[in-house]
């Protein structure tokens, strides 16, 4: 038997999570080179894919710069594709708005994870408005074998249509597992067997292997042709609106003629599950919509109704073609939908008629809050709700920690950034004052300090993977407009939050893994822009951590404070011998519990003096030592 062990499979099928099947759709369509920026849930796409050695796979420093880069292979008829979380398409939108206008030429795919519920992100928002937004197709798979073979054909849907594809996936899709097929992409009929209707462009099937051509009129978006181009890209959607009814990629599945679902992604899963046998239309090319199919549906379908996730959009899709469905009249329009609340919205739009209609049965198709009286603490589908309620915080032995609680004694506004550090500006630490998008805090720090409110000097502060990413820019405008503000890097020589990818500062990347010939430093880059005082500290003497940051923050120009060590985590777990413990005698005063170190936590027993609780530190303590340096009773100490 073959065993494969990229898919970890021992026959043709694989068990797959959603970015797995990306990954591997990508690599069976013959992708040329793939780049991103790691953002949850996308993250795990470009490594997988990277696996399979048959393409250039990259972090790139940003999003733009990432499209950029597949933009590039495009015009040089290569298959390329972008991969981003929802927010990274934002910062990819400038290129992505004039991409549009001049299509492609090798296929383009443009893979935007969003994250409806805010599992790791900023902000919600609904990535399937960019489709409407730019005029360019867009496919939503429900499970990873969609994820693959949408992400197959996607590449001759660019070509044929001149387009680049947007391939959208939600947390869970992108993060679950299921069963795909590990033999042959199927071809979408329509594209092999040309339908003169669905004819746009002369691209179809390009040869991969075409020599580079000048063409001034298609790349050079001047306005006298990006207008014509902008013509062309409003007369595309028609095609593509006809290829959305007639490609097969939308389908519509007959069951109840009483009771009818339009509905598209993991939305199709969980309205599957509660209502069986309803049919369904299910949108798969959701954008442009299907006219011809919805109005088929609904003329054949008693009572339709919409459900998606997050924004209105197919609602007002159909409402556009003269057709009122209701939809988020009974389903929320922010966070994640789960079977619970289908159930719920559908039961409220009285949409089941009989029993028969209602299969969901369990906890986990209940919504709403439950008292204890109702929680049965057996059924593991309840075990979220028997958990105490505790905060996210940094791992034991994090080098951000002293930084933080340093910054916190310090008392002075801090503008912050995206990255594991962001819990610093939760409890026990409450060091940040500020985190709204990515590489902001630099910007964020000099309008501050300019506007002089807060009587006091104002910090950024951001981690080394954000720096490169946008803080730069940032850093070198302050220095160009006199700025006087203290910027902190956290240099912890990772991508942490999103698993400790790497970046310009670690000089590997995933098709030059082994490489560390063009490890860009970070210091050089801040005395090449021209700032003079700089300060590197190593966060684990937190005495000194907190003297350097007092005298940058007493300084009046702009100043840079850089740590030094790596994340606890990434590209390996540090497995410090150095542990540390409480003595004997210790006062109970809760200093070392201040820093939020999740290895330190209250003990059962009391200082007998003043009846206060006593810590205690446990063995996943890392041996870091920033406890020792706080406690300023010398009750701490190494395990000897
Ligand atoms: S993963 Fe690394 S950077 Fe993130 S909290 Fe843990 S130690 Fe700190
Ligand atoms: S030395 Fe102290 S602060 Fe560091 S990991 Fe151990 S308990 Fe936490």
């Amino acid at each position: 038997m073959h065993y494969d062990n990229i898919t970890g499979s021992y026959n043709s099928n694989a068990l797959l999570t959603g970015n797995e099947a990306i990954a591997l759709g990508a690599h069976k369509a013959g992708v040329y080179i793939a780049t991103g920026y790691p953002g949850t849930p996308s993250s795990e796409i470009l490594p997988f894919l990277a696996k399979f050695d048959s393409a250039i796979v990259n972090w790139s420093i940003n999003e733009k710069t990432a499209l950029e880069i597949a933009i590039g292979a495009s015009i040089g008829f290569k298959r390329s594709m972008f991969t981003t979380k929802h927010v990274g398409l934002n910062v990819a939108s400038d290129p992505l708005m004039t991409l549009t206008l001049t299509g492609v030429r090798g296929g383009l795919v443009i893979v935007t994870a969003d994250d409806p519920g805010m599992h790791s992100s900023q902000n919600e928002q609904d990535n399937r408005l960019y489709a409407k937004f730019a005029k360019i197709p867009m496919l939503e798979p429900s499970d990873s074998e969609e994820c693959l073979n949408f992400t197959a054909i996607a590449f001759d849907i660019c070509e044929k249509f001149d387009a680049p594809v947007i391939l959208r996936t939600t947390t869970r899709i992108s993060h679950s597992r299921s069963i795909v097929s590990l033999s042959d992409i199927p071809s979408i009929p329509c594209i092999l067997n040309l339908n003169s209707n669905l004819n746009f462009c002369n691209n179809t099937h390009i040869n991969k292997n075409k020599p580079y051509k000048k063409d001034i009129e298609k790349f050079v978006m001047a306005p006298v042709y990006a207008r014509k181009r902008h013509k062309s890209a409003i007369e595309r959607l028609k095609y593509l609106t006809d290829f959305s009814n007639n490609s097969g990629i939308n389908k519509i599945e007959y069951n109840s003629l009483d009771l009818g679902i339009i509905t598209g992604g993991i939305s199709y899963q969980y309205a599957k599950e509660i209502a069986p046998s309803a049919s369904f239309l299910k949108l798969s090319f959701s954008y442009p919509v299907p006219d011809i199919l919805v109005k088929e549906f609904v003329k054949n379908i008693k009572n339709v109704i919409i459900i998606e996730e997050l924004e209105p959009f197919i609602q007002n899709e159909i409402s556009s073609l003269g057709i009122n469905l209701k939809g988020k009249e009974y389903f929320p329009r922010d966070g994640e939908l789960n079977p619970g609340l289908v159930k719920q919205g559908l039961a409220e739009a009285k949409f089941f008629i009989t029993p028969e209609n209602y299969p969901g049965t369990g906890a986990a198709y209940e919504s709403g809050n439950k008292n204890d009286n109702e929680i049965n603490f057996n059924d593991p589908e309840n075990i979220l709700e028997t958990l105490p309620p505790r905060l996210p915080a940094l791992c034991s032995g994090c080098p951000h920690t002293s930084v933080f609680y340093a910054l916190k004694k310090l008392k002075v506004p801090v503008m912050g950034d995206i990255g594991c550090y962001t819990l610093g500006a939760l409890p026990p630490l409450n060091a940040m004052d500020s985190c709204i998008s990515m590489g902001l805090a630099f910007g964020a720090a000099q309008g501050l300090s300019l506007a002089k409110s807060s009587g006091k000097r104002t910090a950024g502060i951001m981690g080394d993977s954000t720096f490169f990413h946008s803080g730069i820019t940032s850093l070198i405008d302050a220095k160009y407009n006199n700025a006087s503000f203290t910027a902190i890097i956290l240099d912890n020589a990772t991508t942490a939050m999103t698993g400790g990818q790497d970046h310009p500062g670690t000089g590997k990347n995933l098709s030059l893994n082994q490489s560390i010939s063009n490890k860009i430093d970070i210091k050089k880059i801040i005395e090449g822009i021209g700032v003079d005082e700089i300060y590197i500290i190593d966060p684990y003497d937190y005495n000194d951590t907190f003297k350097t940051l007092k005298k940058a923050l007493n300084s009046d120009n702009l100043n840079v404070v850089i740590t030094n060590r790596p994340c606890i985590l990434y590209p390996k777990k540090l497995n410090c011998e150095k542990k540390f413990e409480v003595l004997e005698g210790c006062l109970g005063c809760d200093l070392c519990m201040q820093i939020g170190c999740p290895s330190i936590l209250a003990s059962s027993d009391f200082n007998p003096s003043n009846n206060k609780r006593l810590p205690f530190i446990d063995t996943s303590c890392i041996g870091c030592s920033i406890c020792k340096d706080i406690c300023i009773f010398n009750f701490i100490e190494e395990i000897k």
